[in-house]
């Protein structure tokens, strides 16, 4: 008799039954693919290996303004691919190694919950008191024209491919469709991205989302907000974008609109499980209805991140050897990696004045920090959205190493800090930490350097 069954080994699972085990809880981990889920094996981790391979063979070539001569920069697609795929084999060899290392027994497999306390895989019945259901998503195809057509593909395949193609029609300008935008416009393949929204990131605040756009323009890669794809051909879609009708070039089709739970391969009726669509539903302790099963990361469709579902799996572990304690989502921060790159936490400028607070904005272009402009960035900006009071509400940054700086940013909304208390401290110099500093001084109206 296990403590806890958790089904499903990506970074909610994983993570969810190392805590357990760490508690002294009798775990089992069921997983029918490959450990470490979407996020090591067809998610974060492969997207950033191809990024940092696109980042540096963008660097190189703009090296010659530096004065550094690099010569002709060639592109080994699939000694890139091979790379990564080496960095993915090191990352989820180690999830092994800490399962087994914390005492979580494996089953390679597809698990079934049959009752509240007992799960099979495969032809193993194995009882348990407590499931944590981590099953994830997928990604889904869009009802579109011409679908089927083999060019057609999702991010799963898009990070497999064996040839570089020669261009890509990218349907959706999400956080995805962004990330491959870059990587395959930067090794040499011409990228088009197709939102249907009025801009890309339409869930960063509208700013970000206008720096995005502008940066990867300058990449040369084409957006089309506010458009519709069609249908899709040979070499290439059809699109509708206001009353004009666009063919662009696309070899391959790359579907980047969104992930479906994978709740539902699951019977979660038959096991009485809630559930809309197989987004399983959870409390505010991350139980579902029936009082000894949890579900955490993607599969309870509150958000579809990495460091999301690794969060819910140490409280739900926490939640099933202690007492329950609730879920904080007041300062979860939100990532693009392009270069510079994207991060958010907290509330857009919009959100903040929809729910009625007197707010001040203050901004500060990456233009005014030494740091950046050292490493050749000029382009960006953080703005703090904070109430009148000074109290942070909101951070967004365009910014070299955004995604490190956002951190700060996160503990400042998690601790309910104000825009004066994060002047209390002293930052580095010269880093890109201080136009964290800045854009504090901004919320005062006394900013040193701009
Ligand atoms: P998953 O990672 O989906 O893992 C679920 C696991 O359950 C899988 O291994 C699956 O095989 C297994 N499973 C399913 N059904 C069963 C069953 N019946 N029996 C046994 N095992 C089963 N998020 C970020 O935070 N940062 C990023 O930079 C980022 N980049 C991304 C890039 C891409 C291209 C994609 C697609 C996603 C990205 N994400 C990113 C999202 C992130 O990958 C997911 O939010 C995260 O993996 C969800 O974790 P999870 O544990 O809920 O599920």
């Amino acid at each position: 008799m296990f403590d806890v069954v958790v089904i499903g080994g990506g970074p909610g699972g994983y993570v969810a039954a190392i805590r357990a085990a760490q508690l002294g809880l009798k775990t089992a981990l069921a997983e029918k693919a490959d450990l470490g889920g979407v996020c090591l094996n067809r998610g974060c981790i492969p997207t950033k290996s191809l990024l940092h391979a696109a980042a540096m063979m963008r660097n190189i070539k703009d090296a010659e303004a530096l004065g550094i001569h690099a010569g002709q920069v060639r592109l080994d697609f699939n000694k890139v691919m091979a790379h990564k795929e080496s960095q993915v084999k090191t990352l989820t060899g180690g999830v092994r190694y800490l399962l087994g290392k914390n005492g979580v027994t494996l089953y390679r497999g597809e698990a079934e919950i049959l009752s509240p306390d007992t799960v099979a895989v495969d032809d193993q019945k194995i009882s348990c008191r407590h499931i944590i259901i981590a099953v994830g998503s997928s990604p889904v195809k869009p009802g579109i024209p011409g679908m089927e057509n083999p060019a057609v593909m999702t991010s799963d395949e898009a990070l497999s491919l064996a040839e570089l193609p020669k261009s890509m029609g990218i349907i959706g300008g999400g956080v995805i469709g962004i990330e491959m935008a870059l990587i395959f416009q930067s090794f040499g393949c011409a990228t088009s991205i197709v939102e249907m929204e009025d801009r890309i990131a339409p869930l960063m605040d509208k700013e970000i989302s206008g720096g995005l756009e502008a940066l990867l323009k300058k990449q040369g890669i084409r957006i089309y907000t506010g458009s519709k794809v069609e249908a899709i051909e040979k070499g290439r879609i059809l699109c509708k974008t206001g009353a004009d009708s666009l063919q662009l070039p696309a070899k391959k089709v790359l579907a980047a609109v969104g992930r479906a739970s994978n709740g539902l391969k699951l019977s979660l009726d038959r096991a009485g499980i809630a559930h809309e669509k197989g987004i399983i539903k959870t409390d505010a302790c991350l139980r579902t209805n029936i009082p000894n099963i949890y579900a955490i990361g993607d599969v309870n469709g509150k958000y579809m991140l990495a460091h999301v579902a690794s969060a819910e799996g140490l409280r739900a572990a926490e939640n099933i050897a202690e007492a329950g304690r609730p879920m904080d989502y007041s300062a979860v921060p939100q990532c693009i990696y392009t270069e510079p790159e994207a991060a958010a936490v907290g509330l857009t400028e919009t959100e903040a004045a929809e729910k009625g607070y007197t707010l001040k904005v203050s901004r500060i272009p990456v233009s005014a920090n030494g740091r950046s402009l050292t490493e050749g960035c000029t382009q960006g900006f953080i703005k703090i959205v904070a109430e009148k009071t000074g109290r942070i509400l909101g951070v967004h940054i365009l910014a070299p190493h955004a995604s490190e700086l956002i951190t700060q940013c996160v503990s400042a909304i998690r601790f309910r800090a104000t825009a004066r208390e994060l002047n209390e401290i002293i930052y580095p110099h010269p880093s890109v930490s201080e136009l964290i500093m800045e854009a504090a001084h901004g919320i005062s109206g006394k900013p040193i350097h701009i």
